[in-house]
């Protein structure tokens, strides 16, 4: 049985001061919510001030991203080490704007994994299709290519350390949503994949959160498919309402 995981992404808003406000506000409309696991990825500076509200929520902290390397002259990075030590339990790994901003490879992918892995933390691998590759009719075929060029290459998989989080790029903040059937479809493809490079118990029980313009009115119908086992939320983990409106509705 998955356990359904609602993560939401902050990206580059809020500084520690807004964090502490707006994971408080969603920690208390926790109140009574069981049955799904919480997670937030401030920037890395609100990690701490946001470490230690959690304490009393039943909210899990995680980054949104960490270096490929574990230390040495990297100026300017986190190691996974690092976030481990502020609270962190997991990170998100290639982001499709750490993709196109920073060309991020997979190479890359694979080092940061490993390395989340190795401080005992778990890692949401992102991985999903541009427009153009929707339209030209090879959505599958690009994610075949980006789970194969990490996924086996990884010191270790396994549902505990790793959860895929599907996110078509046309869907990342542009208010655009997959449909049920485009995203269940992809998610299928996903488990079946999962399940050739590894076996059917370990693609059975690995999480696959969509994550796209995911709102308090679509979230239902997208969580209720029988492959979505949560989701990755942008601009909606802004605010409470929205946040605490998917979390309701995936229940
Ligand atoms: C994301 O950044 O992972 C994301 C899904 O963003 P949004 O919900 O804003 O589309």
């Amino acid at each position: 049985m998955r356990k359904t995981l609602i993560a939401g992404n902050w990206k580059l808003n809020k500084g520690p001061k807004e964090s502490v406000k707006l994971v408080r506000s969603i920690g208390m409309g926790l109140h009574g919510v069981d049955g799904c696991e919480v997670l937030v990825c401030p920037p890395y500076v609100s990690l701490p001030a946001v470490n230690e509200i959690i304490n009393g929520f039943p909210i899990a902290l995680g980054a949104q991203n960490c270096a490929d390397h574990c230390d040495g002259a990297y100026t300017g990075e986190i190691s996974a080490e690092m976030l481990s030590e502020v609270g962190c339990k997991y990170v998100i790994v290639a982001h499709s704007e750490r993709r196109e901003h920073y060309q991020e490879t997979d190479a890359s992918f694979i080092d940061k994994i490993n390395l989340v892995h190795a401080a005992g933390m778990r890692a949401i691998f992102c991985y999903g299709e541009k427009i153009e590759d929707r339209r030209a009719g090879r959505a599958e075929e690009i994610v075949r290519t980006q789970l194969q060029a990490v996924l086996p290459q990884l010191d270790s998989f396994t549902p505990e350390n790793t959860v895929l989080a599907y996110e078509p790029v046309w869907a990342i903040g542009t208010g655009e949503t997959a449909t049920p059937e485009m995203a269940q479809d992809i998610h299928n493809l996903s488990r079946n994949l999962v399940a050739g490079m590894f076996d059917s118990n370990i693609a059975e029980a690995t999480r696959i959160l969509y994550g796209g313009s995911m709102k308090p009115s679509n979230a239902k119908e997208l969580i209720a498919c029988a492959d979505i086992d949560g989701g990755l939320v942008g601009g909606a983990s802004l605010d409470s309402d929205n946040f605490l409106g998917i979390i309701k509705a995936a229940l």
